[in-house]
């Protein structure tokens, strides 16, 4: 079900749950300002998230609200884990929905990396 990608701000969300330890997953990476893992149901051979661990919606108020450096440090720390996983050769494919167009399903500001095989050359499903 997309949400709104717009606040208040859900605590409850799936990823608020990880953060704090509550819900388990496959972590990849972890840094002050970020926490990666393998997403539950890929899309592709590699298909990890990365999450800030500030409490951000979607891309709209990430972008807009968080310290600049806060948003360097997340966008390094995605590279980092792309490097990490040996995808640089082959190359990834990173992503971010935000809001109901976009199909996002969790209220938690996320970066998807997909990788792994040719992902084609079509970015949206559909007419
Ligand atoms: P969105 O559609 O919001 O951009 O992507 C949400 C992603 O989170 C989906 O790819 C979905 O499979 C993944 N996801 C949802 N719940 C969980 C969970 O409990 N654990 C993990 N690891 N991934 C999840």
């Amino acid at each position: 079900m997309p949400v709104s990608g717009r606040g208040p701000y859900d605590p409850q969300n799936i990823f608020a749950r990880i953060l704090r330890g509550e819900i388990p997953c496959r972590r990849v990476f972890e840094n002050d300002v970020a926490l990666a893992f393998h997403d539950i149901a890929p899309q592709a051979p590699v298909h990890v998230l990365v999450i800030p661990k500030g409490e951000y919606v979607a891309f709209a108020d990430f972008s807009a609200q968080a310290p600049a450096e806060t948003v360097a440090a997340f966008f390094r720390a995605v590279g980092e884990v792309a490097r990490a996983l040996g995808l640089e050769d082959s190359g990834y494919r990173l992503l971010a929905n935000m809001g109901p167009d976009s199909g996002q399903e969790v209220p938690h500001f996320h970066v998807h990396i997909l990788a792994g095989r040719p992902l084609g050359g079509r970015l949206v499903a559909g007419p």
